[in-house]
């Protein structure tokens, strides 16, 4: 039987070409991208770190041409979009280019992970959750280390860097929120914007307040939809989905329903004082798997404090509890 090894890479544009990839969640697909150079390819994103998913890739730069892999740009360091950096970069193979605020989140959380461990239980029981499903919550971590296998970053981004991607040139977009050194690539020339996980076409990202988040992440998120809109790109090309083309829409659908969000856990809040497990099972109910428990507490939080930073809700903190009051006449 012939193996069919070009079905999930698409070119789209002149020297670019989509490489789907298998993930076991979302919607069961990261998008990475190719970017050709004479007998060189720069990959933005690389999947996880399993056989099927680098054999994919191989294939994929054999049935190019047998090119050689040069750089490997990551847009964030979640397993899907950094997991086979081990494999494909580092000393005598390709060069990884990282923003610098992810660089620091790698070893506590892939390699060194006793103390993140023990930092998110902390920040689970503070927060309310119950001493159990805590214990049970923070560990969660561990089976993620797994499908990841780290390496070092060659050059540390800040955010606006010109790039060469294959023969296109980008510029580097921090765009923090979903992870604290997420970054966008953006091709003024075909107006074509590498978004990541930053902007999704039906799904909002997961934008939370943990030990390693950015302190306010939800408007920093909202301010980096803002500037990606303003470039008002051609196409935009997801981590997950498929590409679309009216980013100005999608970054006032998700700008809604995050505004949606706030306002409703100022409502909840009117109930009295809470701490962020109470107002994340008043807003999702009990939800049934650890992970997305975990996330739900990360996104309440996240929303609160950017309620707290507008000044429409109080934080109260002592070493034991972190508590969120809705301030009866908010601030204008
Ligand atoms: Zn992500
Ligand atoms: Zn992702």
């Amino acid at each position: 039987m012939v193996k069919e090894t070009t079905t999930a890479l698409t070119e789209i544009a002149q020297g670019i070409f989509e490489l789907r990839l298998p993930i076991p969640f979302e919607d069961g697909l990261v998008n990475v991208f190719l970017f050709v150079d004479g007998d060189d390819v720069d990959l933005l994103d690389c999947g996880m770190n399993s056989e099927e998913s680098l054999d994919l890739i191989r294939s994929s730069l054999a049935s190019l041409g047998h090119k050689r892999l040069r750089k490997l740009v990551v847009t964030h360091i979640h397993p899907d979009h950094y997991g086979a950096a081990g494999v494909l970069a580092g000393p005598g193979r390709a060069d990884l280019y990282l923003h610098r605020l992810e660089v620091p989140l790698v070893n506590p959380r892939y390699v060194e992970l006793e103390q993140l461990v023990a930092e998110v239980l902390n920040y689970l029981l503070v927060n309310g959750v119950p001493a159990e499903e805590a214990e049970i919550l923070s560990n969660s971590q561990r089976a993620l280390s797994q499908v990841v296998a780290p390496a070092e970053a060659a050059v540390q981004l800040d955010g606006a860097e010109t790039l060469a991607m294959g023969a296109t040139h980008v510029r580097v977009e921090w765009t923090p929120g979903h992870s604290p050194g997420h970054i966008c690539l953006y091709a003024a020339e075909s107006g074509l914007l590498f978004a990541g996980d930053h902007m999704l076409p039906e799904l909002s990202p997961n934008i939370g307040l943990h030990p390693q988040s950015t302190p306010d992440p939800v408007h920093e998120y909202l301010d980096g939809l803002e500037r990606m809109a303003a470039y008002e790109p051609r196409l935009v090309l997801p981590a997950h989905g498929r590409p679309f083309a009216d980013a100005k829409g999608r970054a006032a659908a998700m700008k809604a329903h995050h505004h949606r969000r706030m306002d409703r856990i100022t409502a909840i809040l009117a109930a009295g004082e809470m701490n962020a497990w109470q107002v994340a099972l008043e807003l999702w109910g009990p939800r049934e798997q650890l992970y997305e428990k975990r996330l739900a507490l990360q996104e309440g939080l996240a929303h609160l404090q950017a309620l707290a930073v507008e000044g429409r809700v109080e934080k109260l903190v002592t070493p034991e509890t972190v508590r969120w009051r809705r301030l009866s006449s908010p601030k204008a």
